[in-house]
């Protein structure tokens, strides 16, 4: 897969064995950095844990500021990275204000999509189809075409074109804990000015304007790791972040974000009704597993994150912790809290997993199963979480997706 990853990437840095330059997608260091995210790192190293430059590189583990996606100090998106250099190519048409609604099919061979489009039916014909909907929304157009596990397609009267009783199984996602500390610091993002952010960013591409808010992180191998990979990633915020930033908080401070790389737990997604405009039901089905793992490391998380802020580096700034707060000390105080408040971080996959068992959907060459011309490339058919963010290995995925329709030789590794 590095191979892709490095084709993928337009690294500041420069290239090395780990990072490309010249592809689309903009890779940079942070043009402005809150003292408080370097007072996180060196917070981390006080407390015992490693100091690491390049998240991306050698070795994961340790402490640092994150790489972005970004070019001169703006989001490079995979629309900006992909799409916008390719506009003007006389086989590219992008409808937009279309809703796919499903696969159309001549017995088991896709041979087009239809779609709602103000209002209108509009069917799209060809000889091959790839869904990218997302890990949500391509096993909904699955299951709305009929591909899917037969009994669930039964229950809403949709005829079976393919029995994969792995479409819209298998979910996974990244559940995420945060500890709040309030600060008399005036390095927090909490009270900024953001017509002056804004204008700063437009006139000039430097300032919080240009920051991913979450700059300075790690990854580290908890007590309960077994081998040499991290099962935990941290995402410092220096502001106060609750509810994905929608409940604002009076007053000042930071927040650090504990996640769980390797959830055990298996969430599944549903149709509601046959109705392709009506919402899926997801069943996100988190800290479920058997074994208690995934709250077990979001313990972890929260222990780590407290360890980290009462180090030396954070003295003079620390203030009252807000969450979990003075009162959750012992397990089941912090159990009833993780339960309470853990949130996403928005990295659903694998509910149209690669693989060639029954509950596969796709095949390695993300064709799925039983049905021709057929592909999902998203992050759907990621078969389990990867040790960190979803989008550049959904972007690696598409590299090679490219070469898959195109019939190209892979890149060297
Ligand atoms: C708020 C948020 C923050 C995130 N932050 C990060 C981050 O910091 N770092 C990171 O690595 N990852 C992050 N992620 C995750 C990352 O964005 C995803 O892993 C990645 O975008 C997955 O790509 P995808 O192609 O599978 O799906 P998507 O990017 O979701 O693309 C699917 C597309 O299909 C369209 N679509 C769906 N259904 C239909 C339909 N029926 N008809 C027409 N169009 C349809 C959708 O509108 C969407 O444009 C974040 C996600 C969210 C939501």
């Amino acid at each position: 897969m590095l191979p892709y990853f490095k084709r993928a990437e337009d690294n500041s840095r420069g290239a090395d064995a780990w990072h490309g330059v010249g592809g689309p997608l903009g890779v940079s260091d942070l043009r402005h950095v809150s003292p408080l995210s370097q007072c996180l790192i060196a917070a981390a190293v006080s407390a015992g844990l490693s100091h690491n430059t390049d998240f991306n590189g050698a070795t994961q583990e340790g402490f640092g500021l994150y790489q972005v996606t970004q070019r001169n100090g703006a989001r490079c998106s995979a629309a900006s990275a992909y799409l916008a250099p390719a506009r003007g190519r006389a086989n590219l048409h992008v409808l937009t204000q279309a809703l796919t609604t499903r696969v159309l099919l001549d017995g088991q061979s896709a041979v087009g999509v239809e779609m709602l489009r103000h209002g209108q039916r509009v069917r799209i014909e060809g000889t091959t189809v790839t869904l990218c909907g997302g890990a949500l929304n391509s096993p909904q157009l699955l299951l709305l075409s009929g591909i899917g596990p037969a009994a669930a397609l039964r229950a809403h009267g949709i005829a079976l074109v393919q029995d994969l009783p792995g479409v819209g199984a298998n979910l996974q996602d990244h559940l995420d804990i945060c500890t709040l500390v309030e600060s008399n610091s005036r390095d927090t993002y909490d009270r900024t000015h953001d017509l002056a952010v804004a204008l700063r960013f437009l006139l000039t591409r430097r300032g919080i304007g240009t920051s991913n808010i979450a700059e300075a992180g790690g990854f580290a191998r908890s007590r309960y790791a077994s081998g040499a990979e991290c099962d935990l990633q941290f995402h410092f915020v220096p502001a106060l972040l609750d509810n994905h930033g929608r409940t604002r908080l009076p007053g000042r401070g930071y927040t650090l974000h504990a996640c769980a790389l390797h959830p055990r737990s298996r969430g599944w997604l549903t149709l509601v009704s046959a109705d392709p405009t009506a919402p899926i039901r997801i069943h996100a089905n988190y800290l479920s597993d058997a074994q208690g793992h995934d709250l077990r490391m979001l313990l972890e998380g929260v222990r780590m994150a407290r360890e980290i802020f009462a180090q030396a580096p954070f003295a003079a700034v620390h203030g009252r912790e807000i969450f979990p707060g003075a009162d959750a000390q012992d397990e089941s105080a912090l159990t009833a809290f993780i339960r309470r408040k853990a949130e996403t971080i928005y990295h659903p996959v694998g509910t149209c997993r690669m693989g060639n068992d029954e509950h596969a959907v796709v095949d390695a060459a993300l064709r799925v199963h039983g049905i021709a011309g057929l592909r999902v490339v998203d992050a759907a058919v990621i078969p389990e979480l990867p040790s960190g963010n979803t989008n550049a290995p959904t972007i690696m995925l598409a590299e090679r997706a490219a070469d898959l329709l195109l019939g190209r030789v892979p890149p060297k590794a």
